[in-house]
């Protein structure tokens, strides 16, 4: 599945020159300065702008791509000629430089220990756990069970596995893979590109699709269970119940309901949730929801037999999933109303729904290191790249519409985008161009799909709000009946309701969700105070808005649990807890900084706040800063008993 070596060059001159004119360039020359050893590649007349980083090529003009073109192809003829011996590896100057071409950026060196792991040249994997229980104590019982087998869970796991830790996953799906098991609705895909979502240490080079759809994701994910030897450990269709910690034996009683319904009991010294933010789908609460007599299902739950072709169909939501299966379904319907609460902002994705096209495949099969170099480039520039652009400037005065200069010219490019897709219906414009700041809620991929839906004949796009749901339709706050014979509820998740709906408790009985009252917090979204050896993945506090991917965050996060795991075997400990100070104190700083970003300053509805209008979801830092707090834990950080 994975690729580590790579094909050697046969090409001709002519054939490398076809292949160079469907490269992603900006990785280009830093990929060959890095594998030729030659320097002068990096010309400064050819370094991205950090400020144009969104726009496609990182918004390099066509000269200095031709010109990037051409020097790439001079040093790969000669790479080629010269038997395709890579240099030996750069000096850490010379991996600065290369690494602060790729982006545009400077200083940075701060970066270079991270770049080394997301990387991972040659199929490495520096986050892989370099102890083994055998090794540190091997006297030791030391349990896990893992809740869930997405892909924190299956992580979870192989990490496990690695570091000789006895564990049992529990998922309540008959298959791996969570998010993308669940959502087969028709159009379902990634919105990162799939050479970023995906295992830093299981990187594929040749992904068919520069963001996948669900069918490709769900195979990655099933390959990987089963190359890492994982899959038999996974008990399927067995849902957790509850996991008690019983402080006289110092381990948890994790009681399972299997496929039968029949009960169970696990005892395990530690417990790692991996039920993901966005596992239980979210219904709204409309009046006479129950009364519809027609055929109603949940985006996660599609109903593939839905008699939706010819029918008058109606969608409640303009979110995520609602921007990708909204434009597969509005064809094949008879009439389709799109009931928006927000419109969404969409971010320009000309090749949203292309393959990679065969040049780019051609480079990653046969150019050392471009793929990993393209990687970073994605990872940058979605990622700690673009985060000053959703920061609160305070002195800036951008009314609602903006949180800063950077975030207005954002906002001027967003919405002439949205112009000009929708520039044959300019009366839908006032209805579709948002009024919140992008980064405000998720900024969606668009490749002209949306507009392509909202403007056909037999869709409607309805804003009035919605008063209540009647066997027969959908009536508006406006007193319009719109008849439908089909609900599609796009309407999200119920991600501030993190862990539910199990029942947790931790010492002295107390339970998870009375000690959070809805307003759900962990220390680095992984450890809470009460609940010894107990581990969050993907918990409160590690979504990111504008893209990134959450694949990093739960790498990062797999590391410091078993970090965790090894100083209670290392210390002969029975139990590892997070301080509360150390808990409450970071809480502060994570809730000041969520405040100084466009989703928490704006008061716009969206799932990343919760009842309380906090933002329990959200990582509002560098992904830097989450890689240098989670390499390993601080035991001054914990009791440790
Ligand atoms: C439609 C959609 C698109 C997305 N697109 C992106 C994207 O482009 N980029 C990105 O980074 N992220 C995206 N995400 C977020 C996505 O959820 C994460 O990327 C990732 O899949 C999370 O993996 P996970 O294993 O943490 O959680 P999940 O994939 O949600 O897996 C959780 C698993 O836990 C199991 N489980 C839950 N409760 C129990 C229980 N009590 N007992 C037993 N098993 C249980 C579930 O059945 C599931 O298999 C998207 C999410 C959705 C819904």
């Amino acid at each position: 599945m994975t690729v580590p070596g790579l094909d050697p060059i046969t090409a001709t001159d002519d054939e490398i020159r076809a292949f160079l004119a469907e490269a992603e360039v900006p990785p280009l020359l830093p990929a060959l300065a890095y594998v030729t050893g030659d320097l002068s590649l990096l010309r400064d007349d050819l370094r991205p702008d950090p400020t144009l980083l969104a726009l496609p090529q990182g918004g390099m003009s066509d000269a200095q791509q031709i010109t990037a073109r051409a020097l790439a192809l001079d040093a790969l003829v000669r790479f080629r000629d010269a038997g395709g011996r890579a240099a030996p590896p750069p000096a850490r100057s010379d991996l600065l430089r290369i690494m602060e071409h790729v982006v545009g950026g400077s200083g940075m060196d701060d970066y270079l220990p991270l770049l080394d792991e997301e990387l991972a040249l040659r199929g490495d994997d520096p986050r892989a756990p370099k102890w083994h229980i055998a090794d540190v104590a091997p006297d030791t019982t030391l349990r896990v069970v893992v809740i869930g087998a997405g892909m924190s869970g299956l992580l979870t796991a192989h990490r496990l596995d690695q570091a000789g830790i006895d564990y049992v996953v529990v998922e309540k799906n008959p298959e791996v893979g969570g998010t993308w098991y669940e959502n087969h609705y028709p159009g379902c895909r990634v919105d990162n590109p799939n050479h970023n979502y995906s295992y830093s240490f299981a990187q594929r080079h040749d992904w068919p699709l520069h963001f996948s759809t669900q069918d490709v994701l769900l195979g990655y994910f099933r390959d990987c269970a089963r190359e890492f030897g994982v899959r038999d450990r996974i008990r399927f269709d067995t849902e957790v119940v509850s996991a008690t910690w019983s402080d006289a034996d110092a381990r948890w009683e994790v009681l399972v309901r299997g496929p039968d319904g029949a009960e169970d009991t696990l005892l395990a010294e530690a417990v790692v949730s991996a039920v993901g933010q966005l596992n239980r789908p979210k219904f709204p609460d409309i009046p006479g929801r129950d009364s519809f007599a027609g055929t109603a299902f949940h985006s996660a739950q599609w109903d593939h037999d839905a008699p939706i072709d010819g029918a008058r169909v109606a969608v409640i939501g303009t979110g995520a999933s609602s921007v990708q299966f909204t434009p597969e379904i509005a064809p094949r319907a008879g009439h389709l109303a799109v009931f928006q609460r927000t419109p969404p902002w969409m971010g320009p994705t000309a090749d949203y729904h292309d393959p990679v096209p065969a040049g780019q495949r051609w480079l990653y099969a046969h150019v050392p290191t471009y793929s990993e170099w393209n990687r970073f480039w994605m990872f940058w520039r979605m990622g700690d790249g673009s985060l000053p652009g959703v920061r609160v400037d305070p002195e800036w005065d951008g009314s609602k519409g903006s949180v800063s200069a950077v975030n207005e010219f954002m906002r001027e490019m967003l919405a002439s985008y949205l112009e000009t897709q929708f520039a044959a219906r300019p009366d839908l414009l006032p209805r579709v161009i948002p009024t919140y700041p992008p980064g405000a809620k998720r900024l969606l991929r668009d490749n002209g799909v949306w507009a392509g839906a909202l403007t056909r004949d037999n869709v409607t796009l309805v804003t009035e709000a919605i008063r209540e749901i009647t066997p027969t339709g959908i009536v508006t706050v406006d007193g319009v009946e719109h008849p439908a014979d089909v609900i599609v509820y796009g309407t999200g998740f119920q991600a501030s309701q993190f862990l539910t709906p199990m029942c947790v408790r931790g010492r002295n009985g107390v339970d998870l969700h009375e000690q959070w009252a809805g307003d759900a917090r962990a220390y680095l979204g992984i450890a809470v105070p009460g609940f010894p050896n107990f581990f969050c993945l993907y918990g409160p506090n590690t979504n990111i808005v504008i893209n990134g991917s959450i694949i990093y965050f739960s790498e990062c996060g797999a590391r410091y649990i078993l970090g965790c795991l090894e100083l209670l075997a290392r210390e002969h400990r029975t139990a590892i807890e997070v301080r509360k100070d150390v808990h409450d104190e970071f809480n502060e700083r994570v809730d000041a900084e969520n405040r100084m970003m466009a989703w928490g300053w704006s008061d716009v509805s969206s799932w990343y706040k919760n009842e309380f209008g906090r933002v329990a979801q959200n990582w509002p830092f560098t992904l830097l800063e989450y890689w240098e707090r989670t390499r390993r834990p601080e035991p001054a950080d914990f009791e440790l008993t």
